[in-house]
């Protein structure tokens, strides 16, 4: 069991398995001027493959493959595959915008992925294409069916919310109702701004707090009709336990509403997580420039080097964010 040396208990790994996207978000990452790292700078998918395996020994236990967009990432049911047969992972998801899984959703899950979280920040499809620059919204849907149809479990759906983009929140809300899916609201974080690149000047001021939007959806679900908004009081009731979501269903819901609030009310008291990106670097902290070499230690050393970098992580994570906001690189760079 890995514990940092806050006695935080570390057994989650999301691993970037590339910087690229057939999207554009506004907040994730600049329609143009991306200056893309050569293909050997990347991990292979095999040392990819290798940095799980030694953190599986050091009691990594579940895996999230993001990005970029995970799927545009060639082989990637390969990597699915050898995470999931690999000794002491007990799961591996995926964070994707949905738009390839109509194509690759069967491969995937023959693969052994259980569940997927869906990025999708509103329900109309003319903001769809503003916020991803170049998406439109039927891909998503497609995606979100073909994710529910092939069984995936749970099938959730991550929304940014932004104070400026003035999105329908209700709209999601019923989506809850009908399928079991699970809609998390995750606070904006203006994270590329200290970096110029994404976000269109939004600051601080379009982050909603969770309290704040979980007042305003409870009032509008209960004047349209659509009952009352009550927490989950048991872990077993929510999707997957607790995470660092607060889970609330309404009445007759099939699927749930979580609330992330990564700023207002962070959770780095319960944080148990390390990031690997696409270029080998292991990240300790979303907010820190802190990072540790994987890739050196992948490409010219044994597993015990690997298994040192992956220490001295552990002993590099800081107790929290302390409000920092920002770092050297963009979303799509580091897996949200
Ligand atoms: N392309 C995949 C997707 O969109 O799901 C995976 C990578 S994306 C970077 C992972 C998550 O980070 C997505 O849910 C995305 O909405 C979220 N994200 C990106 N930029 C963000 C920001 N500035 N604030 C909050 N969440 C952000
Ligand atoms: Fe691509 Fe995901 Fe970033 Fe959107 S949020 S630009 S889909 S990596």
């Amino acid at each position: 069991m890995a514990f940092d040396q806050h006695g935080r208990h570390i057994d989650y790994l999301r691993v970037s398995v590339t910087d690229r996207c057939n999207l554009r978000c506004l907040y994730c990452m600049p329609e143009e001027g991306v200056a893309w790292r050569p293909h050997e700078a990347m991990l292979t998918l095999e040392e990819i493959a290798r940095f799980i395996a030694v953190a599986a020994t050091e009691g990594i236990k579940r895996i999230r493959l993001t990005g970029g967009e995970p799927l545009v990432r060639r082989g990637i049911d390969d990597l699915v595959r050898s995470a999931v047969r690999t000794p002491g992972i007990e799961s591996v998801a995926m964070t994707t915008n949905g738009i390839l899984l109509p194509k690759m959703a069967d491969s995937l899950r023959q693969a052994g992925l259980s569940r997927v979280n869906i990025s999708l920040d509103t329900l109309d499809p003319e903001q769809y294409r503003y916020i991803t620059r170049w998406g439109t919204i039927d891909d998503a849907f497609k995606g979100i069916d073909t994710a529910l149809a092939t069984g995936f479990k749970p099938v959730k759906i991550n929304v940014v919310v932004v104070r400026s983009l003035h999105q329908d929140l209700l709209a999601f809300a019923r989506m809850s109702m009908d399928r079991p899916l699970h809609v998390r609201f995750i606070e904006y974080m203006p994270v590329g701004e200290s970096c110029g690149g994404a976000g269109l000047g939004w600051t601080a001021a379009d982050t909603i707090p969770n309290e704040e939007l979980i007042d305003l959806i409870s009032q509008s679900a209960a004047a349209a009709g659509l009952g009352q908004l009550t927490a989950l009081s048991k872990p077993s009731e929510a999707p997957d336990g607790w995470g660092p979501a607060r889970y609330y269903h309404l009445e007759g819901a099939q699927g749930t509403l979580g609330f992330i609030s990564a700023l207002s009310r962070h959770f780095c008291g319960q944080c148990n997580r390390l990031r690997l990106t696409a270029e080998g670097e292991l990240l300790p902290c979303l907010f820190s420039d802190l990072k540790f070499d994987a890739k050196a230690a992948l490409r010219e050393g044994t597993d015990e080097d690997v298994r040192a970098v992956l220490l001295d992580a552990l002993g590099s994570k800081p107790s929290s964010h302390h409000n920092r906001v920002g770092t050297e690189r963009l979303m799509h760079q580091i897996g949200g």
